[in-house]
């Protein structure tokens, strides 16, 4: 049997012709030729790329010409493929007359097949890396290696299974909690995420769940195996005891108070306010079949969410650009932008949120955020000036490269 499949191996090798010896050919070289391209801190003029196989060779700006077999998108703006740190991918909606997005059931393989429509309009946003923070069954595992595998088109997947959340009646057990965290990373979670308070869907309710003692266990123990943690909470006390437990990212959140902030600033922590997704369950609410007095307080939360990130920005705290997204929301990935710049930023600044930053998040610093060689070829044209109008890249995504492959292209309207 093992000799078999030796032989089997050897045949497979020598059809492709490097058996023997030989070198394996050479990556796919192209060369794409922009108008503009923002590499992830400056702004440059008429840029040609030279893409080898998955990663950025070269950048060289002042170069018009479009090489025999090269690609011609000088009408566009080139920026990094975008990262998306709050994703929930496999939360899908056929969208059948009288179903809800919610209480819809399937099996988990069902499921893992149907997200590839999420995956999709996901990419045609320009987002080529997401932080999946939360689903069940495994089902982000199992997406995530069908992508790297290159079974599956999508955003390459930093998942964390399961979220840790506490349940009604629930006595603090901070050895047990930080067991979850281990029994998270045993089974495959990049991230381990915790739901440090209740609010979600149409709930702003801010709660908090989970103790200081139990986040700190949790961080303590994924810290300890190399693993970051992403902590949720609706309301202050949940985001101020997480920064002090040593979370790497706060997800959600208002009304912070300007300690936090200074210690958020201090310690690095990322602060992901996911502002948008309330906006989508504004929108969405007859999808969802909200009450309408849900609305207020959701509008409510809105204001208060973008008041702290103004705060926060202006305290020197690292933002993070995360949708939220759910369901229907896959497509609207990168509107969060937008509330980045009414936060205060440029739209460099806003832009950094989705690359830079969060590629450092990630752990992705060398290899995601921006273009220059030896990074990731991720990249996204824009048909407009994203560096003045930051609407741009919510409404005028033409093209899209993830690890040197096509995976988007559409004509202008
Ligand atoms: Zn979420």
């Amino acid at each position: 049997m093992r000799l078999l499949s030796l032989l089997a191996g050897a045949f497979v090798c020598s059809t492709f012709g490097f058996a023997g010896g030989q070198a394996p050919p050479p990556p796919v070289r192209t060369v794409l030729v922009f108008g503009h391209l923002w590499d992830g801190t400056k702004l440059l003029d008429d840029v040609a790329v030279t893409v080898e196989g998955d990663k950025i060779a070269l950048v060289e700006a002042g170069r018009r010409q479009v090489p025999p077999g090269g690609i011609d998108l000088r009408r566009y703006t080139a920026i990094p493929g975008l990262i998306d740190l709050h994703t929930h991918m496999t939360y899908y909606w056929d969208r059948k007359p009288g179903t809800r997005p919610l209480g819809q059931r399937r099996r988990p393989g069902v499921t893992v097949f149907l997200a590839q429509d999420n995956a999709r309009r996901t990419l045609e946003t320009g987002v080529t890396t997401v932080r999946d923070l939360g689903a069940s069954g495994e089902t982000d595992f199992a997406m995530r290696d069908l992508i790297a595998m290159g079974a599956m088109t999508g955003p390459r997947m930093f998942v964390a299974g399961q979220g840790i959340s506490a349940g009604r009646g629930w006595t603090p057990d901070p050895a047990a909690m930080a067991k979850n965290a281990e029994d998270r990373i045993k089974a495959g979670s990049d991230w381990v995420k915790v739901y440090g308070s209740r609010g979600s869907f149409d709930s702003v309710e801010t709660t908090q769940t989970i103790t200081f003692d139990e986040m700190k266990a949790i961080v303590d123990a994924a810290h300890a195996q190399g693993h970051k943690v992403a902590i949720h909470s609706y309301g202050p006390s949940g985001v101020k005891d997480a920064v002090r437990a040593g979370a790497d990212s706060i997800e959600h959140g208002i009304d912070l108070d300007d300690e936090t902030l200074a210690e958020m600033a201090r310690r690095g922590t990322v602060w992901v306010p996911t502002i948008d997704h309330n906006r989508y369950y504004v929108d969405a609410k007859d999808e969802f079949g909200f009450k309408p007095e849900a609305i207020p307080p959701l509008q409510d939360y809105i204001a208060k969410n973008l008041e702290s990130a103004r705060r926060a920005f202006k305290a020197g705290v690292k933002l993070g650009m995360g949708s939220d997204a759910v369901y229907s929301m896959f497509g609207q990935n990168t509107r969060e932008l937008e509330w980045m710049v009414k936060a205060g930023m440029t739209p460099a600044q806003a832009l950094a949120t989705a690359t830079t930053t969060a590629a450092e998040l990630l752990d992705q610093k060398d290899r995601l955020g921006r273009i220059a060689p030896g990074f990731a070829a991720d990249i996204v044209a824009i048909d407009g000036k994203p560096l003045e109008n930051i609407a741009d890249v919510v409404t005028d995504v033409r093209w899209v490269m993830k690890d040197g492959v096509v995976v988007i292209e559409r004509k202008r309207p």
